[in-house]
């Protein structure tokens, strides 16, 4: 097994998988277009990104919300004593399925399709929060929860 890094770190350390910091100059290299980013300021990162490269920001943004709602689920399951699925469970009764695991193979290509998608229709990665969205991803696939 490889070493994790520290927790509560992740969320900053997915936009270094874009950028190398050169302590040097101060500056930040993106390993995309390789414009350097003055500072290791993850804010101004996210935003080259963002402008540069979309579909980039879609995935990072993808991947923060997916770690938080991972750690949510965590957090409620180890209140209880390993089968502290409860609340997952009451969440997804309805729909009569239990959503893919967030390393799934099959939860990576949708959140990748839907990064995909959001991009090239130029939809800002918030309308993942629209409720009438998540419907219709709920409906088309049950077992796939939109992220965030
Ligand atoms: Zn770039």
């Amino acid at each position: 097994m490889s070493q994790k890094p520290a927790s509560g770190r992740k969320r900053e350390s997915d936009i270094w998988k874009y950028f190398l910091y050169d302590g040097m100059s101060n500056k930040s290299e993106c390993s995309t277009c390789s414009l350097k980013v003055s500072g290791k300021n993850s804010t101004n990162l996210k935003r080259h990104l963002q402008f540069r490269h979309a579909d980039l920001f879609a995935l990072v943004s993808l991947a923060n919300t997916t770690t938080k709602a991972k750690k949510v689920a965590v957090a409620s399951t180890s209140n209880g004593n390993g089968s502290g699925n409860v609340t997952n469970t009451t969440m997804h009764a309805f729909v009569g399925a239990s959503p893919y695991a967030e390393d799934s193979n099959k939860y990576k290509r949708r959140c990748d399709l839907l990064a995909k998608y959001l991009v090239s229709a130029s939809i800002p990665v918030r309308t993942m929060e629209n409720m009438e969205f998540r419907e219709f991803s709920q409906d088309a696939d049950p077992r796939f929860e939109v992220p965030g």
